[in-house]
């Protein structure tokens, strides 16, 4: 268990950072990290911005409560992403206002939810698709996130908001605040006529950040 200190203060350290700037409002919102032997996540209608490190569940490599609070009742697409992609080692799920948002657009491209605006969305995020609408619980809806994970950092989910995963707790974080700017640029933008990257800049952006790419560029989908 001694190993597990430092994460579920990186946990709590990561909420209150997250609430502090309003990604998280309420108890809206999950956060998780992968240890030796399962993973910890926050609890079920817990504030990100009060977190007790102490209180933060601890379940097992095989999805059994072992200790802390009651797991998130959304714990179960956090281990669908875990047994999706064995390089991710934190899960972060918000239900943050501009990419929620962005989630209830009708028309919206399934495939991709943004055009490409930056170059920091192309390099930290990549394609980001939407999963069509679940109801709070379903437990389909882990199956669907485990699949598009496999290919991407992160994915929208309908009417909902942004789970996003990383190689550690502090590239999920940033992945996830590239998501919302992203997202309230796309906003700003709508229905406007844009200048969006063509494929000949995002290709020269992606040759020369190897090492930030974020989806199916990064090393373990070679
Ligand atoms: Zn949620």
């Amino acid at each position: 268990m001694n190993g597990h200190a430092s994460h579920r203060e990186s946990l709590s350290r990561a909420g209150r950072s997250l609430f502090d700037r309003q990604f998280a409002t309420g108890s809206s919102g999950n956060l998780s990290v992968k240890t030796d032997d399962g993973w910890l996540i926050t609890p079920t209608n817990s504030c990100l911005g009060r977190l007790d490190p102490a209180a933060i569940s601890h379940i097992s490599s095989e999805g059994r409560h072992v200790s802390g609070g009651a797991p998130s009742k959304e714990w179960f697409f956090h281990k669908a992403c875990y047994e999706a992609r064995t390089s991710v080692s934190a899960v972060v799920h918000l239900h943050s206002t501009y990419a929620a948002a962005v989630s209830c657009l009708a028309d919206i491209d399934h495939a991709n939810c943004f055009p490409s605006l930056t170059a920091y969305q192309v390099m930290r995020l990549g394609k980001v698709p939407l999963i069509p609408f679940f109801r709070p619980g379903d437990q389909a809806l882990g199956p669907a996130v485990g699949n598009l994970v496999r290919r991407h950092t992160a994915v929208l989910l309908a009417n909902h908001g942004p789970v996003v995963v990383g190689r550690t707790l502090e590239a999920a974080l940033y992945a996830a605040e590239e998501l919302e700017e992203t997202a309230k640029l796309f906003l700003l933008l709508h229905q406007r006529r844009c200048s969006l990257l063509t494929e000949t800049q995002i290709e020269d952006v992606k040759r020369h950040f190897p090492s930030e790419l974020a989806e199916i560029e990064s090393a373990d989908q070679r």
